[in-house]
């Protein structure tokens, strides 16, 4: 579903913030991405998204090499990869249901397809009783499973968040690693990075380490003592 093949990717002015990196996100797998701040996390979960380019190496997305995706094909494999960001990015002054419709707007769906689609994507993240909010209405965990209602409202085979959790505490990350994993078990591909290593500890799941941009690590995560 994601496969590295010996990707770099140097920013202009040289730093080298991705290093010969490989890997291989199967179809359903859920992963998360690792490393302290500044490893490059960001910039792999932007690769993925097309939101950066490699400068060497090959990512494939959902059987789609990137190096052969012209131009206009771009919004079409975005379409295959759902976002989630640490602040959310919601528009405050649109309602719940404008804000998790915005990608079915740019895919061009009529108003009846919306409503039926919204509905179904704030039922699964357990908010249609807030469909008509404004986001700053919502608590912290709800906004951010507004954000996590927006991501799948396509029903994308790929799921990215980068730092989901960062502003929750504890209990709400928890609910919202939950999703995760429901989404995980209808065949989603899940990445999500995150330095709060006790939260992975938690969780036997696949764990990619990026040091310095380098893939240092990748299996279940071991903390410091080398237990699981
Ligand atoms: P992380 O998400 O793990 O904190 P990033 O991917 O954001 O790491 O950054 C990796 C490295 O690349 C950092 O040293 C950062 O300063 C650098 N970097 C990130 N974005 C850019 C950019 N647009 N131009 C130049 N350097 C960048
Ligand atoms: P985010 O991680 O929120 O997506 P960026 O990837 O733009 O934000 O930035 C990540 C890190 O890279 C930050 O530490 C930022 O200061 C640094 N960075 C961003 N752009 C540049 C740049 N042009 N040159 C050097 N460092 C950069």
């Amino acid at each position: 579903m994601i496969r590295f093949d010996h990707v770099n990717k140097l920013y202009p002015g040289g730093h080298h913030a991705i290093k010969d990196v490989s890997f291989h996100l199967q179809k359903g797998e859920m992963g998360f991405l690792t490393g302290h701040s500044g490893a490059g996390k960001s910039t792999l979960l932007k690769l993925i998204a097309l939101l950066a380019k490699p400068t060497n190496g090959q990512i494939f997305i959902n059987g789609h090499s990137l190096s052969r995706v012209k131009k206009q094909q771009i919004p079409l494999v975005r379409r295959d990869i759902g976002i989630i960001f640490q602040d959310h990015r919601l528009l405050t002054d649109r309602s719940v249901f404008d804000n998790v419709a915005l990608p079915l707007v740019i895919a061009g769906h009529s108003h009846k397809e919306m409503k039926r689609k919204v509905s179904a994507a704030l039922d699964k993240v357990g908010l249609l009783n807030k469909i008509n909010n404004l986001p700053l209405q919502l608590s912290g965990g709800e906004q951010q499973r507004v954000g996590i209602a927006r991501a799948i409202v396509n029903k994308p085979p790929i799921l990215l968040a980068d730092e989901p959790t960062g502003n929750l505490d504890p209990e709400l990350s928890a609910e919202i690693l939950k999703l995760f994993e429901e989404f995980n078990r209808v065949d989603v591909a899940v990445l999500i990075a995150t330095h709060d290593l006790g939260l992975i500890a938690r969780m036997k799941y696949r764990t990619l380490t990026l040091r310095n941009g380098q893939l240092i690590n990748d299996g279940l995560f071991q903390d410091d003592r080398g237990q699981l």
